[in-house]
């Protein structure tokens, strides 16, 4: 799951990203409204997060230029202020949900945790199986024929990413933005160093070998 913050404050986006990232989402931020913007028609995110009041172009005109042009994201705005008049007027151009700073960070986990759930393109149920492999997103735990694989964090968002995506061809790149923030320098060989610490992790004690390498594409489970 890939999440875009915009948000201008460090502290604050510092501290969502941490704890979001220790759920397994991978996490973009930009720090001012027009930045965030772009990116938000850039890429292909699962939610988008949105302070209100932010430099250059704040969040209730970039969630309304968004709706207007037919982006259905999920989006939450985020506001310092209490008044019902500005919860009102973000659900009302087209904001999914509302949370007014301080919050805790399980709050906001709980709010994506629903509006991914809420969402029917999305199938975001915390377990998952294909054929006999098994990943539990609430415990961080992956079982191959209910044996433990003690993934790392990394390696368990690499799985995830296969398993939403069965029998798939994905591209290199697809992984990378999907798996890692933008910031991943896309020269490293990080991609393929995760997948054969996967692969090996996963077919250690199983005759079917999983991850197949498409030659000059990508990867499938
Ligand atoms: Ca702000």
């Amino acid at each position: 799951m890939k999440l875009l913050l915009v948000e201008d404050e460090k502290d604050i986006s510092t501290f969502v990203k941490k704890g979001l990232e220790s759920e397994l989402f991978s996490v973009d931020i930009a720090n001012d409204g027009l930045r965030g913007e772009s990116m938000a028609r850039m890429n292909d995110y699962d939610i988008v997060i949105l302070d209100q009041n932010l430099p250059h172009k704040n969040g209730i005109d970039i969630c309304q230029s968004l709706r207007e042009t037919g982006r259905n994201v999920p989006i939450i705005m985020l506001t310092a202020e209490k008044e019902i008049e500005k919860k009102v007027q973000a659900l009302t151009i087209g904001a999914n949900d509302y949370m007014t700073k301080p919050f805790a960070i399980e709050e906001l986990i709980a709010r994506i945790r629903v509006l991914l759930r809420d969402n029917p393109q999305q199938t975001t149920s915390t377990i998952l199986t294909y054929k006999d492999i098994t990943i539990d997103l609430d415990k961080f735990t992956a079982t191959r024929d209910s044996c433990p694989l003690n993934l790392r964090k990394k390696e368990l968002a690499l799985l995830e990413y296969f398993m939403r995506n069965p029998d798939a061809i994905l591209t290199r790149s697809m992984i990378l933005e999907h798996v890692w923030d933008t910031n991943a320098d896309p020269f490293t060989n990080t991609v393929e160093v995760h997948i054969r610490n996967l692969r090996q992790k996963l077919n250690e004690n199983s005759k079917e070998k999983l991850i197949e390498t498409i030659r000059g594409i990508g990867y499938r489970l």
